[in-house]
């Protein structure tokens, strides 16, 4: 039987009346005859609240602690009576379970004033586990077949906790030994998303925004149709609408275009979601679960040519810019390979390069590492760091054969101060690093100039 995999994000189930727009969604997707599999994140803000305990507990914040783990015991009680689920014997002792062993972990951070990452993984996979009860209890309350799994038995991990990579070949074991069977009955199997299981049992999360990853794990474990990803807006848009608020959607779009906008920051999509897809050319819907008649966003290997030359814009902040000159005054054979090795060890990514004769420069997002990534440079080369820039990327799979697109790009931002330019190896991308504080008005800037409505300019 045909499955298609259905994620729902935190404000697409933030309460009842929300939840029971994901039902009337599933249902309509099973009436037209294929077995939905779903996958639900936490109720919206669950887990910024319950990574907010731990912080609590690590201080020792006793009442706040108590007060917090209270209130969202009320919230999931009080939608769980909404959604007529709250005489359901199995989510009351779900709840009961999942409660105390909350509290027993805040209470283990509060006792030693410290939260290590493994105690932090098993608190915010509360929200997907109770959310996922909670989900599949409000379908059997309205007569639909829904069968709770643990995630953690379908998304097996390695145990980098807080961000665990998936071990696909057991993922797609597990799915087809746990989901199948559910889906051949026609039933709809409902797991958390963001949750997995590391070799040693304990619980693991694939990093915020992961349910998009579950869900295409889950997608590509049981070779689903169509992966949909139900979400806040229309689908991919033109620009992040928080940035620019004419934003259109864009029909269209390539695995590869969705992965460089999802890297480049682009929050709709977690950055790995795309590539379990294509491993198995499954394609990836984006749809809005507040206006389920809008077409959304489909995305596949070979999408329609468009008439557009882009197709979006994406951002990110926090960026940090590392000046690496050579003390030697020329890049001396086995400069950038000593660079990137200390990279490799401090395990920081970096987003973009540039190079000269006498320096690299490179931008990374993530600066936890930062001052020990400085402090090994030092021992063979000049460094000077700039915080507190963006990253602005322009992607379109045009730009890979009209290199008049990328000037046009960079012609674009004459009077912005650009500090660094990148057109990447795909050459699908133009990146352009700048302050944090232009970012906004060069992203509503070039989204005008490219992608103007009125114009036949795309
Ligand atoms: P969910 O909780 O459903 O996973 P997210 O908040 O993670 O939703 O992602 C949806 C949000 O992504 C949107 O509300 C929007 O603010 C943001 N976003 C950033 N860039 C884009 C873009 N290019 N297209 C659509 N949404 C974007
Ligand atoms: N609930 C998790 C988060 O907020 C995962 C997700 O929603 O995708 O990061
Ligand atoms: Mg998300």
């Amino acid at each position: 039987m045909p499955a298609v995999v259905m994620k729902f994000g935190g404000s697409s189930v933030v309460d009842a009346t929300a939840i029971r727009r994901v039902i009337r969604i599933v249902t309509a997707e099973r009436d037209r005859g294929r077995v939905p599999v779903v996958v639900v994140s936490a109720l919206g803000r669950v887990t910024d609240r319950l990574l907010g305990l731990a912080e609590e507990a690590r201080l020792g914040h006793q009442v706040d602690v108590e007060a917090g783990t209270a209130e969202l015991l009320r919230r999931h009680a009080h939608e769980a009576a909404q959604l007529g689920a709250d005489g359901d014997a199995s989510l009351v002792q779900a709840f009961d379970t999942q409660f105390a062993h909350l509290h027993s972990l805040l209470q283990a951070i509060e006792d030693c004033r410290a939260a290590d990452p493994r105690a932090l993984d098993a608190i915010a996979a509360s929200g997907e586990l109770l959310s996922s009860r909670l989900v599949a209890a409000a379908m059997t309350a309205v007569g639909l077949p829904a069968v709770w799994v643990d995630a953690r038995d379908v998304v097996l991990t390695d145990d980098r906790h807080t961000c665990a990579a998936p071990r696909i070949d057991d993922i797609a074991v597990a799915a087809r030994e746990k989901l199948d069977p559910i889906v051949s009955a026609g039933s709809i199997a409902v797991l958390g998303g963001f949750v997995g299981r590391a070799p040693d049992g304990s619980t693991t999360t694939l990093g915020r925004g992961g349910s998009d990853y579950s869900a295409a794990l889950v997608g590509a474990g049981i070779g689903a149709d169509e992966i949909q990803i139900w979400t806040d807006v229309d689908g991919m848009l033109t620009a992040d609408p928080r940035v620019v608020n004419d934003a259109d959607v864009v029909p269209h779009l390539s695995f590869a275009e969705a992965a460089e906008l999802a890297y480049f920051g682009a929050k709709v999509l977690h950055p790995s979601t795309i590539f379990p897809a294509v491993a198995r050319n499954i394609p990836v819907r984006i749809l809005n679960s507040h206006r389920p008649e809008a077409k959304g966003t489909l995305i596949t290997a070979d999408p329609p040519r468009a008439h557009r030359s882009f197709a979006a814009l994406a951002c990110k902040r926090g960026i940090t810019i590392l000046d690496i000159t050579s003390s030697r005054m020329l890049m001396a054979h086995g400069f950038l390979r000593r660079v990137f090795e200390v990279f490799d060890r401090f395990e920081t990514a970096v987003d973009v390069v540039t190079t000269s004769e006498v320096s690299v420069s490179v931008t990374i997002d993530d600066n936890r590492r930062g001052p020990d990534i400085v402090a090994a440079l030092l021992e063979f080369a000049d460094v000077t760091v700039e915080e507190q820039m963006a990253l602005l990327a322009v992607v379109g799979d045009r730009l890979t054969t009209n290199s008049a697109l990328a000037a046009r790009v960079v012609g674009a931002l004459t009077s912005f101060p650009l500090r660094m330019i990148s057109q990447a190896a795909s050459r699908r991308n133009v990146t352009i690093v700048l302050p944090e504080a232009s970012l906004a008005r060069a992203m509503m800037h070039l989204h005008r100039e490219l992608f103007a409505v009125s114009g036949q300019m795309r």
